[in-house]
């Protein structure tokens, strides 16, 4: 009998094994009073126990729980004990050898033999949990990584939520120092412990060569390079710190984005690693999850660099400059600090470019902006204008000799022989000083006085500097720096044309639109017609703006065509100057064929003072573009000799005698013309720009 109940005892044991070892479910009880376990073979397995060992002291169990969940493991038993209530709690449980798994435990109290027993189940669920936390993990990467100003920033947080997530006690990152040489740890997060803190210290201060160490070998193979026993691994150079912290395992995950190595995150478990193919994909794709953050963050750098600097010289552009003079300013008025600003323009400049070539000339300015930025403090900034010119910001100017002292180092940095293709060149340049707040208190009128200052030292043979002056003869050397803007702005196209609606006073409506010039310089804003006009016509550079503006007026006029807006006439005035070119007649024609628009869509208007010196000339340039069918009118008209009345009364559309136009299409004309034109423009309606 004894035997059959044995044998019965002994099948039921198998086949509940069986059924644990199917469930993955293992089980336990525990003599609350003598501290006992016994524990069943599917357990053993869970926690990679000899299969014979069937019992265990309590203590000897709780030490094989994860030591972060232990005391709330025992908490949990010990209030089923007292209470009587099942409970169930999930927790990490480490095994012998050595790998962290997660367990769900339920426990239940009963009573056998007047003994209290604590009964509990344990199932390995390991991989659903590690899923979960995969998943958190990848979500918390996401945000940190999309919320973020600069990854690095975010690295500690990046850190901290993998390790927490996966079962790290510390981790840190690393990427290439400034010299791009060797790999510093940049940011680390690790469990608030002090033997921890140690090895994080003694990390931070550590520079490692790719393809050395752990983070280098990382670094170098582009693949997550796992250390399963820090204890016997060769190759890692921080093995007795890491021990000390209780550190065994470690693992480097290399940062790439679109073939680029970003930088390493390491990560060290209180556990060894086995090398786990899941584990490892799943930190490739975290990888490259933050991997594109630091790519996107890196192309809007380099967007960002390119929009604010001189792509020649790598220096600031003009709109940085002017950003920062501004913000310097800005802090100067409410510090009472005194600012700098220099103009430097290369001497005779046009010359290398005629002898080596431009792109030797390029080569020149880019050894130029290198030697001037040597000649400063890291607090000030110099910048590239375009062509020749640097300009350079001192901040806490207190007095003349700091703006002499960067000047004349500035001038003797130049005056060293350049050597471009072997040949060896001298240079020299000419330097305009301006002051804040004395010769300005805004970028605009201090950049105008440095560079009025500038053409002084220029007249005054070059290769030297001058301080701005009110006394300086203004007049002289604002007009060679407004020659010399106005030369730029041809080539920098720096025009625009507003289109002044002309009225049919019969019928109200716009009979027309009118061309005016605006000459928008990017250091001085809008410069007035008034000022620049006479000067272009002067220098001849009236001829190349009067084909930018007939060429520029036409083609809008066809792109309001082609919006849809009724057909109508544009105005465009001719100077004196295009009016006696020999090619005049060619230009306008091809100007007209070229916008693909008929002639009767152009209005051409000549100033009447020189039809009067050059009556024969102009009256029959005048009949050849009337022949073209385009549509002419005389300003000024009714001052000069009425023989030309006829012209006008047969072949203008309108008549200012009869008061359907008041005249102000006129964007140059003789000055006294332009002033009183412009006194009425600004009276009617205003201009609006092209579309
Ligand atoms: P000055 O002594 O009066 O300054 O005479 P300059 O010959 O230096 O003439 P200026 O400063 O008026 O003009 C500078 C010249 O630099 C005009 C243009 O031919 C040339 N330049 C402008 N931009 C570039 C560039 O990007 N590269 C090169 N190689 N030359 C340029
Ligand atoms: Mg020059």
């Amino acid at each position: 009998m004894a035997q059959v109940i044995t044998k019965d005892l002994r099948e039921s044991e198998a086949s509940l094994a069986q059924a644990q070892r199917i469930a993955q479910l293992g089980n336990w009880s525990l003599d609350f009073e003598t501290g006992e376990m016994s524990r069943s073979a599917e357990m053993n397995r869970i926690f990679g126990h000899a299969a014979a060992s069937t019992t265990q002291r309590f203590e000897d169990f709780l030490g094989n729980i994860h030591p972060k969940d232990r005391n709330v493991l025992e908490q949990t038993l010990q209030q089923a004990a007292k209470t009587g209530q099942d409970s169930d709690m999930e927790h990490r449980i480490v095994t012998r050898d050595g790998m962290t798994r997660w367990v769900h435990t339920i426990v239940s109290r009963s009573q056998h033999d007047q003994k209290q027993l604590l009964n509990g189940t344990i199932r390995d669920i390991t991989e659903r949990k590690l899923a979960v936390v995969r998943l958190t993990v990848e979500h918390g990467v996401t945000q940190l990584v999309a919320g973020a100003v600069d990854p690095k920033e975010v690295m500690p947080g990046i850190i901290e939520a993998m390790c927490t997530g996966l079962g790290f006690e510390c981790g840190s990152h690393w990427s290439l120092d400034k010299d791009g040489a060797l790999l510093q740890c940049t940011a680390n997060w690790g469990e608030n412990v002090p033997a921890i803190a140690e090895f994080l210290a003694l990390t931070r201060k550590m520079s490692v060569p790719s393809g050395l160490d752990l983070p280098g070998r990382a670094w170098a193979g582009h693949e997550p390079v796992v250390l399963t026993d820090l204890g016997s691994e060769q190759g890692f150079s921080r093995t007795t710190v890491a021990l000390q912290a209780g550190l065994h395992g470690a693992l480097a995950l290399p940062i790439v984005a679109a073939g680029r190595t970003f930088g390493v995150i390491e990560l060290f478990s209180a556990g060894t690693i086995q090398p786990d193919e899941a584990l490892v994909q799943l930190l490739k794709s975290l990888s490259a999850q933050i991997g594109q953050s630091f790519q996107r963050r890196l192309a809007e750098d380099q967007l960002r660099f390119i929009a604010t600097h001189d792509s020649l010289t790598d220096l600031p552009n003009r709109s940085l400059f002017n950003e920062r003079l501004r913000h310097a300013l800005h802090q100067g008025t409410r510090y009472n600090r005194g600012i700098a600003v220099m103009f430097i323009d290369i001497d005779r400049f046009k010359v290398v470019n005629d002898s080596l070539g431009h792109s030797a000339g390029d080569r020149l300015l880019q050894d130029c902006g290198k030697r001037l930025a040597e000649c400063l403090r890291e607090s000030d900034t110099v910048a590239r204008f375009g062509g020749d010119e640097f300009v350079v910001m001192i901040e806490n100017f207190t007095a003349p000799k700091d703006a002499i002292a960067v000047a004349q180092k500035s001038l003797a940095s130049l005056a060293r022989p350049f050597f471009v293709d072997g040949q060896e060149f001298l240079m020299s340049a000419s330097i305009g000083i301006s002051t804040f707040p004395d010769d300005g208190k805004d970028t605009e009128t201090l950049l105008k006085n440095a560079d009025i200052a500038m053409y002084r030292a220029k007249d005054q043979g070059r290769n030297n500097y001058q301080f701005y002056s009110a006394q300086m003869n203004k007049h002289t050397f604002e007009r060679l720096a407004m020659e010399s803007s106005l030369r730029r702005a041809v080539e920098r196209n720096e025009f625009l044309l507003h289109y002044q609606p002309k009225l049919d006073l019969r019928t109200g409506a716009i009979a027309g639109v009118e061309a005016l010039i605006r000459w928008k310089h990017p250091d001085w804003g809008m410069v007035s017609p008034a000022q620049f006009i006479p000067l272009a016509e002067e220098t001849g550079l009236i001829v190349q703006i009067g084909e930018w503006v007939l060429k520029t007026a036409c083609d809008q006029n066809r792109v309001w065509r082609e919006q849809g807006i009724p057909p109508m006439r544009v105005a465009v005035n001719l100077s004196a100057r295009q009016f006696s070119q020999k090619t005049l007649l060619s230009d306008v024609a091809r100007t007209v064929a070229q916008s693909g628009l008929t002639p009767d869509c152009l209005e051409l208007e000549i100033t009447e003072s020189y039809v009067m010196t050059n009556p024969e000339h102009a009256t029959e340039t005048l009949h050849k573009l009337k022949a073209m069918g385009i549509t002419l009118s005389i300003d000024d008209f009714g001052t000069g000799l009425s023989s030309l009345a006829y012209f006008h009364q047969g072949h203008s559309e309108r008549s200012r005698r009869h008061g359907d136009h008041q005249g102000c299409h006129c964007a140059w004309a003789q000055p006294a013309a332009e002033s009183r034109r412009r006194g009425r423009r600004d009276k009617r309606t205003t201009g609006f720009p092209a579309q």
